[in-house]
């Protein structure tokens, strides 16, 4: 059945630990097994014990079974601690595998995350995809690993408990057994709610984590434009709505327990009198040691029914967060490479867009026929209002997304035919937000080329002017940065991001400037950082400064996701056109007197 498949298709992370598993479930088995002997023996030897001592005639006579009272003492004794230790062991065992399978589905759920393109996360939101890895994991591993050794000891205890009370008194047992049809109707139409009201929270709890991740990353904006209350109104909604649903799903776990119980004091009731009617008409086995025998046992089977209803609203619960789990595992990502995808020797970095057609959704065309090829070496200026496609441009070449038509070719190679990695290795990009880590600043720059040395790493700092100010800091490149470390300045943040491309020492470079102001200092040091970096490579720069536009080799107008125009500076004031236009009302760069804010 569809409806369950979710949480069966998790049995392959329990195939691993399948000895684990086995063995925790043979433990919970013998352990309800022996808690049921237990309760069998005491009402099954110590009555008629019980009844022979205070009849015996003389005292040897009483002796010899007081005596063997003390071994039906010990043999019970056994039985309970035989039954405690299985039970500890299948408990622990049951924590490991439960803990086990929680590591393995965030480890695939966080690995699925990373090999997804980047049209995924434009779909899907930041919080929601946390709240999965952290949330929904949680409760698969709560309810099917912590009460995985209950699933199996609470249904066992059950047909234990009623196969004895069945060889006890088999028309009793049925009279009583009369009720399980409606108990398990009522169990399962509960369950039903529950995995719907489940399903709600786990997505209320995605929306609630996506109000706590965009307000924590957007702080600045938030305290900026003083949105704190507006923001804490939405959280206060979104949390109003968790808790909502959490009540929900109590009451009907609150119903559950007395529901049940309630029947079982009904056929405790009925038992009691029927059974005495049973007992008279002599047709209970071991006579009224065995009636007292029953109803103990009723009472045990009816404490596991309670359990198994419990349980069963617990795996409504994580089956619903399976759900949602196999949504991000069975995704795919849209950028595939081929089996047979190759590398290039000696790349010389040759870009060609050849009748590119490229849409980010159905709903409109971003760049239209678009044709642009950029020889070794050239460097060039992309410029147009905004929205025209500059940065569609530049995330078409690393091949963040896909063209609908056409090609993008390196070296006249389409690059879908080539292997993913190396076609992100030939490449340093430069964004304008520099997204720094937790780590020490050394590590930051190194995040373009994990296996760099030290060496390499000063000497990519040194050409991208970073050298001096990271000497300056506290523990030089050990220095943690990033959000639990020392904060860097925008124009900083800039001259690490390029080491960090430097010292991949890439054929291609994908520029887009940094819009804010610069004290001229600082401006001046990143303008001879980036002379250094585009010195004989092939770049696309998406230009903000006049100085970069008037520098590169050729600047190429875009307008509604079409080139409009191309040339030179001179050129394209002459053409007198867009280009002019953009340039005299100076829409085209940053205006060196304007203020970051
Ligand atoms: P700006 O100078 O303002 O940064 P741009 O020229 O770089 O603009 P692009 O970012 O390339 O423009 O965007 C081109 C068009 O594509 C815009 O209309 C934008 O709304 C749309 N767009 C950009 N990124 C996405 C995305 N991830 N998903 C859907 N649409 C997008």
């Amino acid at each position: 059945m569809a409806a369950k498949s979710a949480l069966w298709r998790l049995r392959e992370f329990a195939r691993p630990i399948r000895l684990a598993l086995a063995t925790a479930l043979a433990l919970s088995g013998l352990a309800a097994y022996l808690e049921i002997q237990a309760v069998w023996k005491t009402s099954g030897v110590f009555e008629p014990l019980f009844k022979s001592i205070s009849s015996a005639a003389t005292e040897a006579e009483k002796q010899t079974q007081l005596g063997e009272l003390h071994s039906a003492a010990v043999v019970l004794l056994l039985w309970i601690v035989s039954a405690a230790v299985c039970e500890a062991i299948a408990s622990y065992l049951g924590q490991w595998i439960g803990q086990k399978i929680l590591f393995d589905l965030r480890t695939r759920l966080f690995d699925k995350l990373q090999s997804l393109s980047l049209s995924y996360f434009d779909r899907h939101r930041a919080g929601d995809l946390i709240s999965r890895i952290n949330n929904d994991t949680a409760i698969i591993q709560t309810s099917v690993g912590e009460q995985l050794t209950r699933m199996v000891v609470a249904p066992l205890a059950t047909v234990f408990a009623v196969g004895r009370m069945f060889w006890t008194s088999w028309r009793l047992t049925i009279a009583i057994g009369l009720a399980i049809p409606i108990i398990a109707s009522m169990t399962l139409f509960i369950g039903r709610c529950m995995r719907r009201y489940s399903l709600r929270v786990q997505e209320k709890l995605g929306d609630l984590t996506s109000v706590t991740e965009e307000n924590l990353h957007a702080i600045r904006v938030v305290k900026v434009f003083g949105l704190e209350e507006q923001l804490s109104g939405r959280y206060a909604d979104e949390n109003q709505g968790v808790f909502r649903g959490q009540m929900k799903a109590a009451l009907l776990r609150a119903l559950t327990t007395p529901f049940v119980t309630i029947f079982i004091g009904l056929a405790l009731a009925f038992t009691l009198v029927f059974g005495g009617y049973e007992l008279a008409a002599g047709r209970v086995a071991n006579g009224a040691g065995g009636l007292m025998a029953f109803i103990l046992l009723m009472q045990a089977a009816g404490a596991q029914v309670n359990r198994i209803s419990r349980l069963h609203l617990s795996i409504q619960q994580a089956e619903a967060a399976a759900r949602r789990i196999y949504e991000i595992l069975a995704e795919m990502p849209d950028i595939a490479e081929p089996d047979d995808a190759i590398e290039l020797d000696d790349v010389r970095g040759d870009i060609t867009f050849d009748g590119v057609q490229f849409s980010y959704n159905a709903e409109r065309r971003v760049l239209e026929d678009f044709d642009l090829h950029i020889p070794t070496g050239q460097k060039v200026a992309i410029v147009g209002p905004s929205g025209a496609g500059k940065t569609t441009v530049a995330n078409l070449v690393p091949r963040l997304y896909d063209v609908d038509e056409g090609a993008v070719r390196i070296d006249g190679v389409d690059i879908r035919r080539l292997r993913n990695r190396f076609l992100k290795s030939l490449m340093g990009i430069v964004p304008q937000e520099t997204a720094l880590f937790s780590a020490t600043i050394g590590q930051n720059i190194a995040f373009g080329k994990p296996d760099a040395t030290a060496e390499e790493i000063v000497t990519a700092a040194k050409a991208a002017h970073a050298h001096e100010f990271i000497s300056a800091l506290p523990m030089g490149y050990d220095t943690e940065i990033g959000e639990r470390g020392v904060m860097l300045s925008g124009g900083q943040r800039q001259r690490v991001a390029i080491a960090r491309a430097l010292l991949r020492a890439p054929r291609i470079i994908i520029l887009d400037e940094a819009t804010s102001s610069l004290d001229s200092e600082t401006e001046a040091a990143i303008h001879s950082a980036l002379q250094t970096l585009l010195e004989d490579r092939t770049a696309i720069i998406i230009a903000h400064r006049l100085s970069t536009i008037i520098n590169a080799d050729r600047i190429v107008v875009v307008d509604k996701g079409r080139i409009v125009e191309q040339g030179t500076h001179q050129e394209l004031i002459a053409a007198n056109g867009l280009y002019r236009r953009l340039y005299e009302t100076k829409e085209l760069f940053e205006q060196d007197t304007n203020s970051a804010q």
